[in-house]
């Protein structure tokens, strides 16, 4: 259980000697867990700086004292992030701190305390090492996770919208991927689809790359390069492919377990490999169960598509009559367990639901691919109240856009026309339609709970990793219009709504900023 760190002021002696009192509960920061002033002074401290001030109170002491994890960053401003599902937490006068782990290190409300300075005198300052950033108009949220991305698609994105997915697979897909045979052309292509994830706040982002070994081993590379945080899988094909873009059973196996060994070798906790057969139809049993074994033998999180349109599953239904859904063939050859999570599930009946549940599977909503490809609409609803991890996935190409933005803009039309479907009118629509709120929860600790990183990411809880966007909505010529009367819970709606990679003008992976 997380809880968010708090602060409580505890005042028994007069306005000018005031002790405070600051507890700090969260994870794996024993040493964070009390602190206490004793000098304070609030004419001295309204002329000292906010780092004079934090060392004399002795906020965080250890860190100033050469505790094992120096501080090395503190943001002064607004922040947003989510708790639970449905609610945005708002902290206006947050002071957040980052440690040289890039681990939070504490998340303070300075409305909820009695602090003897004045905040208005934080400003930009950098002082024994330690940077300290007063966000002014800006605001920090949690980085996006990403469940679901092709990265060699980015070649052709916005290209060949006018297939359904079985053909758009044969005609631009397969073709496409093909090419990264050639590591030069993988290099390129991996290079700006890394750079384009994360210029649109993707922190996290699972990756499939394509068959081929080297050029998989080049886009985990890129991913290091650029910082990012990333689960990257070589994609794995041995059946129903084109004669130019298909394996043999054992090479795929093969080259699998060289990939994954070459991951681990990297030794980069940003970087992990994933399991990833393309989906049932493109594996035969003996490479899904092969793959199953890997999974097992390197206890390795496992991804892949499932029932994403009706043909496709009445094609895996023809291929394994003797399964009684698409689920039940992943089971069978040991690819559906709690580290396993499938992008789309658009049409998955009550039981085949309830199995996936019962195995622990999460699934990645990909709204914007779902109408692109005229694969249907899923009840995203539905699969949260059964309490199923969910999160939100761009699936680029087959959505066009790598903003998870867009992702949660055309998840929230989906959700408002299953409703309508349902047969819903007007109010009752909308109480059954998904909020931005609720979106935005699935865009950052959703993700981060499908990809079984919750402890680790998805909102600003003490200790967590500080993954993080900063965000300006007043960018000169930018899509959003912000005016001096809107709050700061005003702006993270425009934005949500309206904004776009201009307003991300910081994006941070665990401490470090990268873009
Ligand atoms: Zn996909």
């Amino acid at each position: 259980m997380m809880f968010l760190s708090r602060i409580i002021a505890v005042g028994k002696h007069s306005a000018s000697a005031r002790k405070l009192a600051v507890f700090s509960i969260g994870t794996g920061l024993a040493g964070l867990a009390s602190f206490y002033g004793g000098k304070e002074d609030v004419a001295e401290a309204k002329s000292a700086s906010l780092l004079e001030w934090l060392k004399e109170v002795g906020v965080n002491r250890s860190y100033f004292e050469g505790g094992k994890n120096p501080l090395k960053k503190i943001y002064y401003g607004p922040v947003l992030h989510s708790l639970k599902f449905g609610e945005v937490t708002k902290v206006e006068k947050a002071l957040l701190g980052v440690d040289d782990q890039g681990k939070i290190a504490f998340f303070l409300d300075t409305d909820a305390a009695d602090v003897p300075f004045d905040l208005s005198l934080v400003e930009n300052e950098v002082q024994d090492d330690i940077t300290v950033v007063s966000l002014g108009r800006r605001f920090l949220i949690p980085g996006f996770v990403d469940g679901h991305a092709h990265a060699p698609q980015h070649a052709f994105t916005g290209t060949g919208l006018d297939l359904p997915l079985l053909q758009w697979l044969m005609k631009y897909t397969f073709p496409a991927e093909s090419k990264f045979a050639d590591v030069d052309h993988a290099r390129e292509v991996y290079t700006k689809a890394v750079r384009s994830h994360l210029k649109n706040g993707s922190t996290t982002v699972s990756y499939f790359a394509t068959i081929h070994v080297e050029a998989s081993k080049e886009l985990a590379r890129i991913v290091e390069e650029m910082g990012q945080r990333a689960y990257v899988g070589k994609v794995n094909m041995d059946r129903n492919s084109p004669d130019f873009y298909i394996e043999g059973t054992q090479e795929s196996l093969q080259g699998t377990l060289e990939f994954v060994e070459f991951i681990k070798s990297m030794n980069n906790p940003l970087v992990t490999p994933v399991i990833t057969p393309r989906f049932v139809p493109s594996c035969t049993g003996a490479l899904m169960h092969g793959l199953g074994l890997i999974a097992r033998g390197f206890d390795l999180p496992i991804q892949s598509h499932m029932s994403e349109m009706v043909p496709e599953c009445e094609w895996v239904h023809s291929l394994h009559p003797d399964c009684v859904n698409y689920s039940a063939v992943y089971d069978k050859y040991g690819l559906f367990t709690e580290k396993t999570y499938m992008a789309h599930c658009v049409h998955c009946d009550s039981a085949e639901r309830n199995f996936v549940l019962n195995k622990g599977v999460g699934i990645v909503h990909c709204p914007l691919s779902n109408f692109s490809l005229a694969s249907g609409i899923c009840n995203v609803r539905e699969w949260v109240e059964e309490g199923h991890k969910v999160g939100l996935g761009t699936d680029v190409s087959g959505g066009y856009s790598p903003s998870m933005l867009s992702a949660i803009r055309h998840a929230r039309i989906a959700s408002i026309e299953i409703a309508r479907n349902q047969g819903h009118e007007g109010e009752k629509v909308m109480d059954k339609a998904l909020t931005f709120d609720e979106l935005f929860y699935l865009a950052t600790l959703g993700g981060a709970q499908v990809l079984g990183l919750s402890d680790k990411i998805g909102n600003f809880d003490v200790g967590k990793e500080f993954d993080a966007l900063v965000i300006d909505t007043e960018i000169e010529d930018g899509p959003i219009h912000a005016f001096k009367s809107d709050s700061v819970r005003g702006r993270f709606e425009k934005f949500l709504a309206l904004g776009d990679d201009r307003n991300i003008v910081e994006v941070h992976v665990c401490g470090r900023q990268c873009l």
